[in-house]
């Protein structure tokens, strides 16, 4: 496996983009919107120099990783080609499904298609496809270059075989993958996205203020940053669409979004990436102070 298409060049997919080609995979980043593929590779540029500054890679690795990733805006172009092929878009159903359709047509039949989602069914997005034994999930968590574990999702179809080259291909990017079952949320977001959930609407019923929850949790459960900071991290558009999913899945009021977190993401304020969430972030950096509205009075 060589040639691998990270599609959507968000939060996400430049995370997968920058790992692959730094353990010497060619990269074809796509995405429908150049500002977001400028972005990415500012934002990968900006890590590699980190990682150099930090002394875990030198200059050599940076440019070798940055000749490696190509940006494309055209699906057919940036797909073909490609021996496996990892889909980072947006969190939607109707995105996803065209999309594997599209891939579907596009790509050979062995390639292998995987998604990055966080909580949509893989049985169902691999029933678009004419070969639903080839397409899994490969959940990485944020950020992807730092973080250690890949979730690998067996939908209902996913054969044994790409099973096991899924979970070899993570181990051969440093990460420790886990095998879970095709159910709403799967392991991490079925467990993960309640706590930030029941976090919103302790702000939201005045039980405390956002510092006070994220130290409770911090200091409390030694958790390495408080529920309402991660869903800023996470995007508050995501952790929304992965609570309808879970609400849907499950049918059950406990996983229904809390009305301030809905509110929020139709406001645009969507965590990190928008600048604004639960709290309020300097341009380009992670600093951040809570953003005044929903400070207790
Ligand atoms: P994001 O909003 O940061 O980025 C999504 C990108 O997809 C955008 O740049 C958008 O332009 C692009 N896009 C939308 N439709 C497209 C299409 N048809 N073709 C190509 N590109 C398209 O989202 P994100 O946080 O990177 O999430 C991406 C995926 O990863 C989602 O499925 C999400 O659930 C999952 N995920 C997110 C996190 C997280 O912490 N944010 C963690 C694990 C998994």
């Amino acid at each position: 496996m060589k040639n691998i298409t990270v599609i959507g060049s968000g939060t996400m997919g430049n995370g997968i983009a920058h790992t692959f080609a730094q353990h010497g995979f060619e990269v074809s980043l796509v995405d429908i919107d150049t500002g977001a593929l400028s972005n990415a590779i500012q934002t990968i540029t900006n890590n590699l120099d980190r990682q150099v500054k930090k002394g875990i890679i030198d200059d050599y690795v940076k440019t070798t990783t940055l000749d490696r990733i190509k940006t494309f805006t055209d699906l057919q172009q940036g797909a073909a080609g490609a021996d496996l092929v990892i889909e980072a878009a947006t969190e939607n159903h109707e995105i996803k499904l065209k999309l594997f359709k599209q891939l579907s047509n596009i790509c050979s039949d062995d390639v292998i298609l995987a998604s990055n989602t966080s909580s949509i069914s893989i049985t169902q997005i691999a029933a678009v496809t004419k070969n639903p034994g080839n397409v899994i999930g490969m959940h990485f968590m944020n950020p992807v270059p730092v973080m250690k574990l890949v979730e690998v999702i067996r939908g209902y179809a996913t054969t044994n075989e790409v099973t096991n080259v899924i979970m070899q291909l993570a181990k051969t990017l440093e990460k420790d993958p886990v095998e879970v079952n095709d159910y709403p949320g799967f392991v991490a977001n079925r467990i993960l996205m309640p706590m930030i959930n029941e976090a919103i609407y302790t702000l939201y019923e005045g039980v405390a203020g956002v510092e006070e929850i994220d130290t409770v949790m911090k200091l409390g459960m030694a958790h390495p940053m408080g529920p309402l900071q991660l869903a800023d991290f996470i995007g508050l558009d995501v952790c929304l669409a992965i609570l309808k999913v879970l609400h849907d899945g499950f049918g059950n009021q406990k996983y229904a979004p809390c009305p301030l977190l809905v509110n929020m993401v139709t406001a645009g304020h969507r965590g990190v990436k928008s600048g604004s969430g639960f709290y309020k972030y300097t341009a380009g950096s992670k600093e951040h102070v809570v953003a005044d509205k929903f400070i207790r009075k």
